[in-house]
């Protein structure tokens, strides 16, 4: 399963965030702690997207390579500083192309999207769903992956003005429902609030003197580190954080 984290709070280089850390999602990119469905590095590719200081609209760098396999980016994490970070590192799900559109964040507008995991019987699973949305939307899927998928269902209901939180539960509940057993690791920003899910795969939460930093795995050996427990939907600021139960996951089996 692909590495995630968001990042809200003082502006911060992306190296500092990404790069550095004893456990920083460079190393989960090689050395991940805990994978699961048979997947052991996250090698498929690589994305970072950063709102530059005043933006509402981020910006994103992305390759399908290893993060670890692209010196510019090394260069480039050293020099952008931003106050709200979301960047993540890919495993493919088999079947799911290896290509740059695929790669996580997937963004729209104000909006950065990431996926950790994948939705069982895809695509057959998520037809439904799907015919549910606006043909435009499935024509500008930025990749035929689940990723892209839920990310389009995400989107559609951010754009009818739900918050962050609504959408990635509703959407969640949804796909659990078409297509029991998936792994659902939601993780959505708008630059000053952020939202993410744990169903079925880790996700962990440190807040720290106006800072959050969520990840699927702690980045450091620091103190101050709490799991969000299976099955639960987190909401933060840069200063706050709400962990709430996902009443559609408690008869799943992780
Ligand atoms: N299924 C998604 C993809 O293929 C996410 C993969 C993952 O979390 N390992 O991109």
């Amino acid at each position: 399963m692909c590495r995630h984290l968001a990042y809200l709070g003082p502006p911060c280089d992306l190296a500092t965030l990404l790069l550095h850390p004893p456990h920083s999602l460079l190393r989960q990119s090689y050395a991940p702690a805990d994978m699961r469905c048979e997947a052991v590095v996250n090698a498929d590719g690589f994305g970072a997207g950063w709102y530059p200081d005043g933006a509402v609209t981020p910006i994103r760098y992305r390759r399908a390579i290893p993060i670890w396999a692209d010196p510019s980016f090394a260069a480039l994490a050293g020099a952008v500083h931003s106050a709200a970070v979301l960047a993540a590192v890919r495993s493919a799900t088999i079947g799911m192309p290896m290509t740059e559109l695929a790669c996580s964040p997937l963004s729209s507008g104000r909006w950065l999207f990431s996926h950790n995991g994948m939705v069982t019987g895809w695509p057959d699973s998520m037809a439904k769903l799907a015919s549910q949305l606006p043909v435009t939307d499935l024509l500008t899927l930025e990749a035929p992956t689940d990723s892209a998928l839920l990310w389009a269902l995400v989107r559609h209901r951010l754009v009818a003005g739900e918050s962050l939180g609504q959408a990635l539960g509703t959407v969640t509940a949804q796909v659990l429902a078409a297509a029991p057993g998936s792994k659902l690791n939601l993780l959505v920003t708008d630059g000053t609030t952020l939202a993410a899910t744990a169903v079925h795969h880790a996700l962990a939460v440190r807040l720290d003197d106006g800072a959050v930093l969520v990840c699927s795995e702690p980045t450091g050996h620091c103190a101050g580190w709490q799991p969000v427990p299976d099955g639960h939907l987190l909401t933060a600021t840069a200063s706050t954080v709400d962990i709430t139960s996902i009443p559609a996951t408690i008869a799943e089996e992780p």
